[in-house]
C-alpha cells in the first residue's frame, strides 16, 4: 500500500473511533504482555516517557486488496492493541522487515518508511 493511502486511512475518523474502542476495551494494556501503554489522544494525561507506546495491530495485514474492506480495516476481530515491543516482535516474525524501516506517524501508529511493503 502506498504511504498516501495508509496515511489517509489512519487519519480517518472511523479509524480513530475504532482505535479508541480497542484501547478502552483493553484498559490501555497490551493484549499480549499486559503492560500499560501510552496511546496518543487517549492517555495524554500521562507522561509519554513512562509508558510503552501502544499500537493497534491488524491481524490480517493491510494491503492494496483489503484496504477498502471494513471488516478487515475496522473489524474489532481483526484488531488488537499491542505495545511497541510486542508489535515489533510480531512484524519481525511475520515479515522479517528490519525495525529501522519503521517510523511513527502523527497518531503514534507504527508505519514503514518506504513504500512497497504491506502495512500493519
Ligand atoms: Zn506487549
Ligand atoms: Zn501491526
Amino acid at each position: 500500500m502506498s504511504y498516501g493511502n495508509r496515511y489517509k486511512f489512519y487519519q480517518s475518523k472511523a479509524w480513530q473511533d475504532t482505535r479508541r474502542t480497542i484501547w478502552l476495551r483493553q484498559n490501555l494494556l497490551c493484549n499480549r504482555c499486559k503492560r500499560p501503554v501510552y496511546v496518543n489522544g487517549i492517555s495524554e494525561y500521562l507522561p509519554k516517557e513512562k509508558r510503552l507506546v501502544g499500537i493497534v495491530h491488524h491481524k490480517e495485514y493491510l494491503n492494496e486488496n483489503n484496504i477498502s474492506n471494513q471488516y478487515v480495516t475496522l473489524g474489532v476481530d481483526n484488531l488488537e492493541g499491542l505495545c511497541i515491543d510486542c508489535h515489533n516482535k510480531e512484524h519481525d516474525q511475520q515479515t522479517g522487515v528490519l525495525r529501522n524501516n519503521y517510523m511513527f506517524d502523527e497518531e503514534g501508529n507504527l508505519v514503514q518508511k518506504r513504500e512497497g511493503y504491506s502495512s500493519h
